[in-house]
């Protein structure tokens, strides 16, 4: 039997060295020369004028925000489906996030609701690329320009992708990444506030240091917060940057299997914009509706496949229920599935994986599905 992770990060390279380093020299904490080494590089990769190393991919929504002067009384349009940790965000700095339905083949955010969404409240956009398929950034910059707003890119699952021929991480007035330890690349916990913006990023710069004047040591000029990076997480961070392309490139053919193996039996991939490429940070299906997702996982969990199911729409969940229609994220939030997408998967892994997908889902699947089946095809893959 197998044992195939949803994600597993490959620690080969100058990771060791680099973390050695740092314990020989004991040069452990925020200050290093891996810390602006990953800052400069990060920016480099990504096109930005700045880069700030941060402790995790939440903080760095939150230092975004504050950064940008929003709080109590300001909106932020967030897709409905998405990880937490946006809404969190939002609402640890005083602000209300209001959630937007979902494209149906994207899967991101659809720019239509999101303008229904904007009243004079409103501050800014988090555009997230969900499971590194990039959103419409057109329309989203295009609307952010329009109503004078913020865009926020939320790219923490989006390492290396690019829209338009520009590197996801280079849209946003800010733009956040995760180096936790599922992601693409991973500095165990980490993350990091990408801007071309000098004024936001003196702000986020200080808001990182406790809010402390970089020239006058001990003078606090506003509360601020410590979300410094280590330089054993940069020297980690640093080391996994110079493969990522690698693993970009590992993680595309990775799901150009699964769509070959899984191709004619009734799964939907998301739709690429034309102008993008996606990572497939995790390669995502949507089951057959009327599948049993729950018993498919059972069923994968005992030959030793992990999965796990989309996140729950947003406005579902007890802190941020909200009224709305959401028809969209709650039936793709329903049916979706991520399925073992590691580095270190073989084309045999993946076989393996999506022969025991069928299986599963044609057992689970009421028996009017696989006359269905043929149908849906034509539309899903
Ligand atoms: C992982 C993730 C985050 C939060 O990152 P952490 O480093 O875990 O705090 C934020 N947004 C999205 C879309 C994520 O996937």
């Amino acid at each position: 039997m197998r044992n195939l992770p949803v994600a597993e990060p490959d620690l080969s390279g100058n990771e060791r060295a680099y973390v050695l380093e740092c314990i020989e020299t004991a040069w452990v904490s925020s200050a290093g020369h891996f810390i602006t080494d990953f800052e400069e590089a990060f920016a480099r990769y990504c096109g930005t004028e700045h880069a700030l190393a941060v402790s995790n991919g939440t903080v760095a929504l939150h230092l975004a925000m504050t950064a940008m002067g929003i709080g109590p009384g300001d909106e932020v349009i967030v897709p409905d489906l998405t990880f937490a940790a946006c809404a969190n965000a939002v609402v640890h700095a005083g602000a209300t996030p209001v959630f937007a339905d979902i494209d149906p083949a994207s899967w991101n955010l659809d720019p239509a609701r999101v303008e229904a969404c904007i009243t004079e409240r409103t501050k800014a956009i988090m555009a997230v690329h969900l499971y590194g398929n990039p959103c419409d950034l057109d329309a989203l910059c295009a609307l952010k320009e329009e109503h004078g707003l913020y865009l926020i890119e939320d790219a923490a699952e989006a390492h290396g992708a690019r829209y338009g021929g520009r590197p996801a991480g280079s849209f946003g007035d800010v733009s956040c990444f995760s180096f936790y330890g599922n992601k693409t690349i991973t500095s165990g916990e980490g993350g990091m506030c990408l801007t071309s913006d000098p004024a936001l990023q003196e702000a986020m710069s200080r808001l990182r240091d406790h809010g402390m004047d970089p020239e006058r040591r001990y003078w606090h000029d506003r509360v601020g917060y410590n979300y410094r990076m280590t330089n054993l997480q940069a020297a980690v961070g640093l080391a996994q940057l110079e493969r990522l392309d690698e693993f970009v490139e590992k993680k595309r053919r990775i799901a150009q299997w699964y769509r070959q193996q899984l191709e004619g039996a009734g799964f939907a991939f998301p739709a690429v914009p034309e102008e993008a490429s996606c990572t497939y940070w995790l390669t995502s299906v949507l089951l057959p509706e009327g599948t049993d997702r729950t018993r498919v996982q059972e069923r994968l969990r005992e030959v030793g496949i992990d999965t796990r199911p989309f996140f729950y729409p947003m406005h579902v969940l007890p802190p941020f229920a909200q009224d709305g229609s959401f028809g969209v994220s709650e039936s793709v939030s329903a049916r979706g599935l991520n399925l073992p997408s590691g580095v270190t998967l073989g084309e045999d892994d993946v076989a393996y994986a999506a022969h025991h997908l069928i299986e599963a889902a044609g057992k689970e699947a009421p028996s009017s599905l696989h006359a269905v089946n043929g149908a849906l095809h034509e539309k899903t893959i």
